[in-house]
Order: C-alpha cells, then structure tokens, then sequence
C-alpha cells in the first residue's frame, strides 16, 4: 500500500483502477510551406479549433452548466485573441513553421500570465496553453484518442479542461494530477462536475499504478495505492456516508425515523471499535446497537486489562452522550481467535466453545469485562448483552456474573449504574425457539441474523462456495423472526436486529409489520434506512 499526499480540489471518494492518461499522439510529419503557407495553415486550423471549443462548450453546458461552458468559450475567445494572432503571424513571417510560432506564441503569452501576481491571472498560463496544444494538435493531424472503456481513476501529468471534458463522466470516477492547483480550470471543472480530484501529487505519481486498485480521497487530498483489505473497508464505509449525504440524505439528519402513518423505530449502528463513534454521529445514528467489543481482544498480544477496557468503554459512552449503547460482551470464537487465549484447537469451531459458553467457561476473564463494564456505565447509557446463547441457564449464570460483580464494586466503594440492561443475542435456533421463556428473565432482545441464518440453515457463513444457500431471506429465518418479535413482545420487552439483515430494504416494511423495534445497522445505512422508513405508510 502506498500513500501520496497532494491538494484535494474537488472533495468526494473515488475507488477503482487507475488509468494513467495518455495524450494518444500519432505524430504525423507536417510538410512545411512558405510564411503564407504556414499562416494559412494557422488560420484553418484556428477555424477547426473554434468549431471543437464550441462543441466542448455545449457539452459542458449539458453536463455542468454555465460556469463550465464559459471556460470553453473562453478558450475559443483566446485561439482569436488578436494579439496572439499578431504574435503567430510575426513568428510565421520571420520563417518560423505554424506549430512553432503557435507553439512559441502560446509560451510568451503563458509566460506574461505567470508573471503577473494574482492567483487565478497566474493560473490562464494553463488555459493558453491549453489553447496553442489543441491548435498543434490540428495542425499536426493528430486525434484526441484516449477513452475510457470502464470506471476509472484517471492518472495524469497533467490534464486541461478540454481532456478532462473530453473524459466519459460515466465512467471518470475521479482523477489525480502530478501538476496543477486549486485554481486551475481542470480543477473548477472537477468541482463544477462534481468529480473528486486531487492535483500536485509530484513525481511520485507513477504511470506505472495504471492497472492496480486506487482510493482518491479528494476530502484529504490523498491517494492511496493498492489498499489493503482494512483501508479499503474504512474508505468503502467513508465513501458510502459521503455519497449518502450528497444524494440530499443529510436532509435526514435530526428528522425522525417514523413511517408515515407515526411508527416509530429506532436506528442504532454497529461498532468494532471507540474510534467508529465518529461515523455513527456523523450519520445520525440513535445509537449503538451492537458494539462488538471481541475486537478489542484481537490483533494484540495479550488481553486488554479491565482498565483498558474500561478506557475503552467509557469513550463510546461519552462520546455517545446519553444515547443508548450496547455492547455485546467478548463473542470470541469461531472465526475470532487470539492465540494468547491458548484456545484449543476444535474441528466445527463455528458449533464449538464460543460467545457467552467462552465467557462462561473462563469466568475470570468475563467478569474482568463485566468490571470494567460497570465500572464504565456512569458515563452514559448502557446496556450489556450476551452473544450465542442457547439455554436459559446460560443466561441466569452471566446474570449471576453480574450481580457478583455489582456487589464486588459496591464493596470497594467503585461507582456503577444499577439500571444497566441486560439482554440477549438471538442467533441460535434453540434461542429463537425458546424465546418466550428467555424474554421472562431479559430486558431485550436482538438478533443476529448473520448467525441465525448460518445455524438454522446448516451453512457456514466462512464458507463462500455454498454462499447461494446461505439465503437469510428463506422462509425458516422469516418465521422465526416473526416468532422471536411476538415473544418479546408477549413479555413486554423491546426486539432489534443488529445482523446484515436489518439494513436490507427490501425487508424493512416486514420488520415494521412484525413490530421489530429497533434496526442496528453500519453507520452507512442509518439515512438510506431512515428515507426508507419515512416512506412507509
Ligand atoms: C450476527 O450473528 O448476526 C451478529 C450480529 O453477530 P456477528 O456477526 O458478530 O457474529
Ligand atoms: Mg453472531
């Protein structure tokens, strides 16, 4: 992975590959004429010019605008500024070749704007430029023949604003120059297109990452190089909040999250970690649904002590405000392992020691997460849940855990929260089933679909060659749904689902008709969700 830093000048987030942007020149030999020759040349080709720019300008004006329009028309108004002519003809007459003098002309007149103090005056070097390239072009015969043929990130030296019009918009995704600044046409245009784009990247932007994958972030005006699998997921997310807000969802922000006909649900997000808070806040989120707090276990060397855990927890409380947050205590197992746990290897591990039968096979390492837990629920409003439960004795044991250590903590003067929820994960059959005895004994449920469908449909959600039967649409999973909502409700407690499931629209107007109370979902989906749900009758 490799990160180039430049100046964003059009903000927004471009994932794809890059393509590094070729002039395409067939240099064709020019016959040389005489001075009359030459000029008469100059002149036609200053008339083909013309004829381009002003289809360019009516393509900008389609695709952009007005303001982008003008730049083309600006550009037609320099190829017959008449003292740039009279500095071609002068050139033309003292013997020079018509690609020469428009070529030396365009310089002096590039080299006067560069001169000159003001930014933006500074800035129509490139134009004039621009201009005398196209006018060449014409005269040498050559084509304008680079095209994009698929979504791409477009690499360049450079790029004027008649290549960058030229560019299929429905397939530039973003583009990111070694030259340029803020105030250059290509980057108004990219700001006018809505085009993220980045300039002055330098000499480390090599035409050799055509091909490789590229994440133009125009916001921090960085390019990232072939990611790895974590930035990509970071900026996929980053990518996805951005994109909502620009399809108008930030109107959303503040609104509530009722149908139509005034039912209300909630939208919590899902988090792996402290540092997600900013997402869920900047989306809106109610709250935290799940905070899947195994990952704090992971990729270390050993466990996080109570205090650490503790810091931890008492961030996403405070940063969260008094909003809801439930944290799911440590779901290790499975596919999350940490070798310093000296967890024993397991042929079906998915079915193995895994979720709260871990916890409470290893108490000491549960309660020390229940320590900090309490310890931490002073500082906002949270709530604790189980994962992987199958029997109501599970339960009454982790529940036991907790009041051992509420009375521990009393007993050493530590302060905590004594109306700290506790609920459950429904994400076995066995849950799902027994459900109306389990929601006697809990504050609320919420189900993990990503788990429930793997153990009701017999397939492991590892495995990506039985992906096709692994359908949390199917039947089974709906009617267990439903069945899970009824008992809770039967018993008066409160029902979400915090697995993949509950950001799939094409189910939301079933979760409302089964009275599912709250959606956790990615920080992403809570406006898309919330539009949702406000079109609901
Ligand atoms: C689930 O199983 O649906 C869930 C939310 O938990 P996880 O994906 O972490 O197993
Ligand atoms: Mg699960």
């Amino acid at each position: 992975m490799i990160e180039l830093h430049g100046t964003g000048v059009s903000s927004g987030i471009a994932i794809g590959q890059m393509v590094a942007f070729s002039e395409g020149k067939e240099t064709v030999s020019r016959n040389i004429g005489t001075p009359e020759q030459e000029w008469n040349d100059f002149l036609s080709a200053q008339e083909i010019t013309c004829a381009e720019l002003s289809h360019l300008a009516e393509k900008a004006r389609k695709d952009a605008g007005d303001e982008a329009a003008l730049l083309f028309e600006t550009h037609c108004e320099m190829a017959q500024d008449p003292d740039f002519c009279d500095c071609i003809k002068e050139l033309t007459d003292s013997g020079k070749d018509a690609v020469s003098a428009v070529m030396e002309a365009g310089e002096q007149f590039a080299a006067m704007f560069e001169s000159m103090d003001d930014a933006y005056t500074k800035e129509r070097a490139a134009d004039i430029r621009d201009v005398a390239s196209r006018i060449c072009r014409i005269l040498r015969g050559e084509s304008e023949d680079f095209a994009l043929s698929a979504p791409s990130v477009v690499i360049a030296e450079d790029l004027s604003p008649s290549q960058t019009m030229q560019l299929d918009k429905s397939l530039l995704l973003g583009f990111a120059t070694r030259k340029g600044s803020p105030v250059s046409h290509t980057a108004i245009l990219s700001r006018i297109l809505g085009i993220p784009a980045i300039v002055g990247l330098g000499d480390k932007l090599l035409s050799d990452f055509a091909g490789k994958c590229g994440i133009l972030d125009g916001i921090e005006g960085k390019l990232i190089i072939e990611p790895d699998t974590e930035t990509l997921t970071y900026y996929n997310e980053t990518k996805a909040a951005f994109d909502a807000e620009k399809a108008g969802l930030s109107a959303l922000i503040g609104k509530e999250t009722v149908t139509k006909s005034g039912k209300r649900t909630k939208l919590y997000c899902n988090i792996g970690s402290p540092s997600d808070v900013d997402k869920v806040l900047s989306n809106d989120g109610e709250g935290i649904g799940l905070f899947r707090s195994e990952f704090l276990f992971l990729g270390r060397d050993s466990a996080p002590t109570e205090d650490e855990q503790f810091e931890a927890y008492k961030s996403v409380l405070e940063k969260m405000d008094g909003k809801p947050v439930i944290v799911r205590t440590m779901d290790i197992g499975a596919d999350k392992k940490a070798d310093y746990l000296g967890l024993s290897d397991e042929e079906n591990p998915a079915l193995g020691l895994r979720g709260l039968r871990l916890s409470l096979e290893h108490p000491d390492w549960f309660k020390r997460q229940l320590r900090a837990l309490y310890r931490a629920s002073v500082y906002g409003n949270l709530s604790v849940m189980f994962p992987m439960v199958a029997n109501v004795w599970e339960v009454e044991k982790a529940k036991d855990l907790c009041r051992e250590v509420q009375i521990e903590l009393k007993m050493s003067g530590i302060p905590y929260c004594n109306t700290v929820k506790l609920g459950i994960m429904i994400e076995t059959p066995a849950a799902a089933l027994i459900s109306g005895e389990l929601a006697k004994i809990v504050d609320f449920f919420s189900v993990g679909t990503n788990d429930l469908t793997q153990y009701t449909l017999a397939c492991d959600r590892q495995n990506g060659s039985i992906a096709p039967h692994l359908d949390p649409h199917h039947p089974a999973i709906l009617s267990l749904l439903k069945m899970i909502a009824e008992n809770a409700h039967q018993a008066g407690i409160p029902v979400g689902i915090c697995g993949e499931l509950g950001a799939d629209e094409s189910l939301t107007e079933f979760f409302l008709a089964i009275g599912i109370d709250e959606l956790s979902v990615s920080p992403s989906c809570v406006l898309p969700l919330r539009k949702n749900i406000r079109n609901q009758a």
